[in-house]
């Protein structure tokens, strides 16, 4: 690839004052002149020697220089060198209100003062208590009982077992499968992989699984009924319906992501599908568990993605965003129906539950974090920079390679493609999201992609400017593939 501008990129950050530094005015390369911690090359070594990173081939990981980050600061993540980056991503769809943030430090701070930690079993604390109250009174209405765990994944955990228990107890057995969406990720344990539905991810340990049935997801850029978004009048809908009417008899629960499918490429759904899946899972008597894992406080614009369908789910799934992304905290709520069908004998008890389950520093830094969302507007203040962020992609639509751009809120995922025309995607050995993702790092932002899929996720807590200084760099890593070599093409 002809990545020449490499050379001259500033050093953006310190060009923006986020640190409170000076603009050093200097090459951003240049910049990565300070050596913070002085073991730093035995933390490379270290690094390669001992860690297995998560969803990494790491033989390629082992030829790449690692980005050890050792401190950050608002959207800021500075590593080892003192080299900084824009966290595009907010630390893998957590980090809020941005790094650092007095008021959550200053909570977890006192909470510590307090008792670090205390077990649910058979035990109480008190910010778990406050947390549980807040978080029935923002979600969706009848959403009246918590069961915390530890991650998203645990969340989804709880939420399968729970409705395939619920049914149980109210003396329906024969309910034990689950309808997932294609292109769907709920998390990385095996009942989570159960019901995934994205190929490279999930099929390899499909003996392990479960029996999900896959039903068509709103895909629109790529439908997967060859259908016109314009003119469908949501067809995917129709192929729902007549999968839950062949399986509802054994079905428990459906699950979804509302409104966006994260992982799947940041699809996000056409507006009446979550409304409409919500009706048919009435129709046909199965429960909806809507996974907001991702989406959830504020990452669509509102509070929680269900508030734009105005659908209330039967279980709900929090985890990353719940405390701003401090700690491993994660939150399954579900109805007051459901949870009196446990109710009864030893053997109606629910039994699941996690050591750090509903953790005393989690639910302080929760608390800290709504909090913050109540008291400083955070959603309010949120629409301006959610108007700037809409309008500064429709720019990308001119670029050779995007494909597609599909954003809702503070999220975007750009898909980047061979031939615009003919939608052709590229090889996947050319890993040119990687290449993108390679290029928008040198100069001074962090991302991650999903394949090809370029994906846009920083804290809502980003000001304007950093805003459009992130937007402007991906714009320009992009623009560069249409210079790149020969291989590509
Ligand atoms: N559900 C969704 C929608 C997610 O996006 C994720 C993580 N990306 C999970 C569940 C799993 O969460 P965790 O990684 O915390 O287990």
């Amino acid at each position: 690839m002809d990545w020449t501008y490499n050379s001259v990129a500033p050093c953006l950050l310190r060009e923006m004052g986020a640190t409170g530094l000076k603009p050093c005015g200097t090459l951003h390369r240049t910049c990565m002149k300070k050596t913070k911690t002085k073991d730093s090359h035995l933390l490379e070594e270290w690094d390669k020697a001992h860690l297995w990173h998560p969803f990494t081939q790491m033989k390629d990981f082992q030829a790449e220089k690692p980005i050890i980050i050792e401190e950050a600061e608002g959207v800021i993540l500075r590593d080892i060198y003192g080299s900084e980056y824009i966290d595009g991503v907010s630390s893998m769809w957590c980090n809020i209100h941005g790094h650092r943030n007095r008021h959550i430090d200053q909570a977890v701070k006192a909470q510590l003062d307090k008792v670090a930690h205390s077990t649910m079993l058979g035990l109480s604390n008190v910010p778990a208590i406050r947390l549980a109250k807040r978080l029935v009174e923002i979600t969706p209405k009848g959403l009246n009982k918590v069961f915390y765990s530890d991650n998203g994944s645990t969340a989804v955990e709880v939420a399968l077992k729970m409705s395939f228990q619920y049914w149980l107890q109210m003396g329906l057995p024969e309910k034990q499968r689950f309808i997932a969406l294609e292109h769907g990720y709920h998390g990385d344990t095996l009942g989570a992989v159960g019901v995934g539905g994205i190929k490279s991810f999930h099929e390899l340990h499909k003996p392990l699984l479960f029996n999900t049935a896959l039903a068509p997801s709103p895909h629109c850029y790529r439908c997967p009924l060859h259908k016109d978004k314009e003119t469908c009048k949501l067809a995917c809908l129709e192929k729902l319906e007549e999968i839950l009417k062949k399986n509802c008899r054994e079905t428990a629960a459906l699950i979804m992501e509302p409104l966006v499918q994260g992982a799947g490429g940041m699809i996000v759904h056409p507006p009446g599908f979550l409304k409409g899946v919500r009706e048919l899972c009435s129709k046909y008597d199965v429960l909806l568990i809507a996974d907001e894992v991702m989406t959830g406080f504020g990452r669509t614009g509102r509070m929680f993605a269900c508030e734009h369908e105005d659908v209330v789910p039967d279980i709900m799934c929090l985890s990353k965003g719940i405390n701003g992304g401090y700690m491993p905290l994660a939150a399954t709520l579900t109805t007051d129906k459901i949870y009196s069908a446990f109710l009864g004998d030893r053997g109606k008890t629910f039994y699941h539950g996690h050591t750090y389950t509903g953790h005393p520093l989690g639910c302080a830094a929760a608390l800290a974090s709504l909090d913050l969302f109540e008291n400083e507007g955070v959603l309010e203040k949120l629409q301006p920079k959610i108007r700037l962020f809409n309008e500064s992609l429709n720019r990308f639509h001119e670029l050779k390679h995007v494909g597609d751009i599909r954003h809702i809120g503070l999220i975007a995922g750009i898909e980047l493609v061979r031939d615009k025309k003919a939608k052709e995607e590229f090889h996947p050995g050319n890993r040119v999201g990687q290449e993108v993702v390679l290029e928008a790092r040198s100069r001074g932002v962090f991302l991650r992609p999903l394949g090809d899929v370029i994906v846009i996720m920083p804290p809502l807590s980003i000001t304007a400017d950093e805003l459009t200084r992130l937007l402007e760099i991906i714009y320009e890593s992009i623009r560069g593939l249409e210079s790149a070599r020969e291989q590509y093409f």
